[in-house]
């Protein structure tokens, strides 16, 4: 592993002066998240838990996207303003042929930000070929480094071996900074925390604590299993201390903090206790086509008509999509666990969509 300390983790997007609709709350298209498939090969119960049926029914490879139709909803998203694109799933590495895609991404004048986010079960075999393809950035999944627990938060189907072997991997290929996605759940991996800290402190890479979310509705979410991103960072702050850095760029999810004697730098993503929908410019879109404007939207809008039609025909679908967005369901959520049996608002899944 490198020792170097800290590095630009995100190039920085600006959300001014740029070109294209601004949804009902003034906000800009800034970054499509391209979920290239809707399953996985993990059953994390915070996102896919194992026997969960999602509403959206059983998920179907057929009705995906081919790579043409996803270069051109990419191409038009960046006509219309979006300048980041990042892919996801369900597990990207899942589908075949992945770094065509990358490459043909990556060719899109104007896409200054190209990541991909990962469980890394699969990336020891496929990271040089993403490097190659032109894919700029990775953030890989990792909630536990004690090997039973990490087993037991994919749903019993990961390997943590597989995943070391895989940010190995990465770093060979030559990517820059990693980003960690760690979801904490209360009394599940806090316990995780400070280990995680200490073997990437120093690394170079950047680990993300994120706040367990509500997101879907077969995860079985409930309020008091979030930990707060203050009380982490506390606790974080009390063996390592920390200087805020604040966000490098308006709309960037995680707040920033530096380890005070420079061994580089920690995010949190807070959606639940400081939502940031404010400064949201993200749009989604599902392997089956259909865009959609929140994560917690409960439906999307279905761009394969306007596929068959040509580009001024998607231009005019995801501006018009774009211009009626008014979500910020992050803000506007209860404070409190739903009470046991009252009726939960319909979302899509978090796998479905695309995180
Ligand atoms: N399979 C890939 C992975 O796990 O990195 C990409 C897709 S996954 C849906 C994207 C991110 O969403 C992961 O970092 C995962 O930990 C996060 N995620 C899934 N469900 C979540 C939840 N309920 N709350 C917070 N983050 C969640
Ligand atoms: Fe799969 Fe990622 Fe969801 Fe886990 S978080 S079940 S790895 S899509
Ligand atoms: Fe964006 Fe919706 Fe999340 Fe708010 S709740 S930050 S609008 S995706």
């Amino acid at each position: 592993m490198s020792t170097t300390t800290t590095g630009p983790v995100a190039r920085d997007v600006a959300t001014e002066d740029v070109p294209g609709p601004r949804d009902r709350l003034g906000r800009p298209l800034r970054d499509l998240r391209i979920s290239v498939i809707e399953t996985c090969n993990y059953r994390c119960p915070y996102c896919m838990p194992e026997g969960a049926t999602p509403e959206e029914g059983p998920l179907d490879a057929t009705r995906r996207l081919d790579f043409d139709a996803i270069e051109a909803v990419a191409r038009s998203a960046v006509r219309l303003g979006a300048r980041k694109l990042r892919l996801t799933g369900g597990e990207p590495l899942l589908r075949r042929g992945l770094e065509q895609l990358v490459a043909r991404l990556a060719a899109i004048p104007g896409v200054e930000d190209l990541a991909l986010t990962t469980n890394g079960s699969l990336l020891a075999a496929k990271a040089r070929s993403l490097r190659e393809a032109g894919l700029h950035r990775l953030t890989i999944s990792l909630d536990a480094l004690d090997p039973g627990l990490f087993a037991q938060l994919s749903g019993g189907r990961g390997r943590l071996g597989d995943v070391l072997a895989g940010i190995a991997a990465a770093e060979d290929a030559g990517f820059g900074p990693l980003k960690f996605n760690v979801v904490v759940q209360r009394g599940v991996n806090e316990g995780e925390v400070l280990p995680l800290l200490e073997r990437f402190r120093g690394s170079g890479h950047v680990v993300r604590f994120i706040e367990y979310m509500d997101v879907g509705s077969c995860n079985g979410w409930r309020r008091e299993a979030v930990v707060p991103s203050v009380e982490l960072r506390d606790r974080i702050a009390a063996r390592w201390p920390l200087r805020a850095r604040g966000r490098s760029y308006r709309g960037e999810v995680a707040d920033r903090y530096q380890y005070l004697d420079g061994q580089g730098e920690i995010g949190f993503v807070s959606s639940v206790t400081a939502p940031f929908c404010g400064d949201c410019h993200r749009a989604r879109l599902s392997a089956d086509g259909r865009l959609h404007t929140c994560l917690f939207a409960s439906s999307g809008y279905d761009l394969k008509p306007a596929l068959d039609d040509g580009a001024p025909a998607l231009d005019a679908a995801i501006a018009q999509a774009w211009l009626g967005r008014g979500d910020r369901y992050s803000e506007l959520r209860s404070d409190a666990t739903p009470p046991a049996g009252a009726p939960v608002r319909r979302r899509i899944e978090m796998f479905y969509i695309g995180g």
